[in-house]
């Protein structure tokens, strides 16, 4: 069995602690490795060299960071196939998902290559008299990211690629549910020419998490993952002084108007629901019908289209979705289909049962529709991050917009339908972070930003694009006059002023 390493100031290093987290083949059920939990004083370890490498690290000019960014994503393309297979051997997406979650990273270091620009800061001539301004980004000094299961590349690049590329050291406390893909990046970030120690891969649990939001050194901690851990971390880092960003879970709905394309939209919600076993923040796992027609003619379709479905290991091409993360997932997700029955929804289509043969062990899950679901129903108003569909039913474009603008979350929404008159007035009122319109996974682009609302997102700035750069930097303004010297022309006891 593989025994993972915690990556500290450029090289492996054997965890110490003498506690270890099992990693899964979900396709298997059998634990293929095993992870190291740090503790206290192995973290301080990597704090340590981090705020040593820091340093010079922030003194290389912003152009030759940014060449580490452009050939790390050159690497990044090389190793595309290692990577997508590893991620896919622990995570149990399938392989061409895994690509994409290496390449919307890739997409963030690539943002992250124009750094150059993005720190230039702001001057102004003639201020006062004689007197000019200028502001500058500079960076925090030694930054961590606390990043979830579902995304073992993807969410560490939003983090890392913006920090680094300001300037800023990293600790990286990858899920410890599939925390190989995290260190390969780590290893292939120094092969780019990053200098050691400015990256590091430190894994572990709970325990973990609090040494780092407890760390006087880290300034800042970025943070995915269920909301309620979010909201901890959120109020724990920031009682110890630390700058807090902290993404948290998702419950995202489709509302499907009348004049809805139903064949379109009924391939973009099973590609958005049932993709990678639902097992993602943006996920598409409501839909909210309006009219009866329009339900019970989605509903007809989106049974033929789940008909068509293929589960199989996270190897197989032809798959459209393999297992979930862990056999305790797979439990939970059971029993959240279980109070949905239990509270008077439909189960139109039941995926508990499913066993792919040859795989029994395996933490497979057939897809779940669910009709007449109405709030107020646990089923509904929870996060099952699982291969569950749930359509709701309701008469008016007003009661479909409340529907995801009262829910506890608020990370994303879609709307179907050809009238951009009631789209428009969707996406202006609907109170959730990320819209699509006709759109089934609105991840915003590289060079815009993700974040969340209400439970979804805790703290005031997103991840990546511009806001990325600005959470992992700080402004500093100079005011400067050169007097001419002789005497003195001016001296007041009032504070300045414009005036
Ligand atoms: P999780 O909350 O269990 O774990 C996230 C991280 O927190 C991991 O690194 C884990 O080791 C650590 N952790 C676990 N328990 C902790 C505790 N009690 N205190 C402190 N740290 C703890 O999340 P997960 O199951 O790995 O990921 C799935 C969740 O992440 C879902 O809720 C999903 O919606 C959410 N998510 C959100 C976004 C977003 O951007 N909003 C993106 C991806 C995933």
């Amino acid at each position: 069995m593989r025994t993972l390493h915690h990556f500290i100031g450029g090289r492996q290093v054997a965890g110490a602690s003498g506690h270890f987290g099992e990693i899964f083949d979900p396709n298997t059920g059998a634990v293929q490795a095993r992870v190291p939990l740090a503790r206290q004083d192995e973290l301080d370890q990597a704090v340590a060299d981090a705020e040593i490498a820091q340093r010079s690290w922030a003194q290389v000019n912003p152009q030759r960071r940014a060449r580490v960014m452009f050939e790390f994503k050159r690497l990044l393309e090389v190793h595309m196939e290692e990577l997508a297979k590893l991620l896919s051997s622990e995570h149990g997406k399938v392989i061409d998902d895994a690509k994409g979650d290496i390449q919307r990273g890739l997409e963030v270091i690539e943002f992250s290559c124009g750094i150059p620009h993005l720190l230039k800061g702001e001057y102004t001539q003639g201020a006062g008299p004689g007197i000019d301004v200028f502001s500058a980004r500079q960076p925090l000094g030694v930054v961590a990211g606390i990043t979830p299961f579902n995304f073992p590349a993807m969410i560490p690049m939003w983090m890392f690629g913006p920090a680094i590329a300001s300037g800023n050291a990293f600790i990286l406390k990858p899920s410890e549910r599939d925390a190989s893909v995290p260190v390969r990046l780590a290893e292939l970030m120094l092969e780019a020419g990053l200098p050691a120690g400015v990256l590091n891969v430190v894994h572990g649990d709970k325990e973990t998490v609090e040494a780092i939001l407890r760390h006087p050194t880290v300034k800042a901690v970025s943070f995915v993952g269920s909301s309620d851990i979010a909201q901890s971390v959120y109020a724990l880092g920031s009682q110890h002084g630390k700058r807090m960003q902290a993404m948290g879970g998702a419950k995202n709905h489709g509302i499907v108007l009348p004049d809805a394309d139903l064949d379109q939209t009924v391939a973009d919600l099973i590609g958005a629901a049932y993709g990678s076993a639902g097992e993602r923040c943006m996920a598409l796992p409501v839909v909210v019908a309006v009219g009866e027609a329009t339900a019970n003619a989605l509903r007809e379709r989106l049974v033929a289209a789940i008909g068509k479905l293929r589960v199989g290991v996270s190897g197989d091409p032809q798959a459209h979705f393999g297992p979930v993360i862990t056999a305790e997932h797979k439990a939970r997700i059971a029993r959240h289909v279980q109070a949905g029955v239990d509270e008077g929804a439909e189960l139109v289509i039941d995926g508990r049962g499913f066993e792919l043969a040859g795989h029994e062990g395996g933490f497979f899950l057939g897809p779940c529709l669910f009709d007449h679901v109405k709030p107020g129903m646990k089923t509904y108003e929870e996060e099952i991050f699982g291969p569950v569909l749930q359509i709701m039913r309701v008469e008016t474009f007003e009661q479909a917009l409340q529907l995801p603008s009262r829910h506890q979350y608020g990370n994303g929404v879609t709307i179907f339908t050809r009238n951009g008159d009631a789209a428009r007035e969707f996406a202006e009122r609907v109170e959730v972070g990320m819209v699509g319109i006709n759109v089934p996974i609105p991840v915003p682009v590289a060079y815009h930003s993700f974040g969340g609302w209400k439970r979804s997102g805790f703290g005031d700035l997103n991840q990546y694009g511009v806001d990325g750069v600005r959470f992992f930097t700080r402004t500093k303004t100079v005011t400067q006059r050169w007097p001419r010297g002789g005497a003195v022309s001016d001296q007041s006891f009032v504070i300045p002023t414009m005036r």
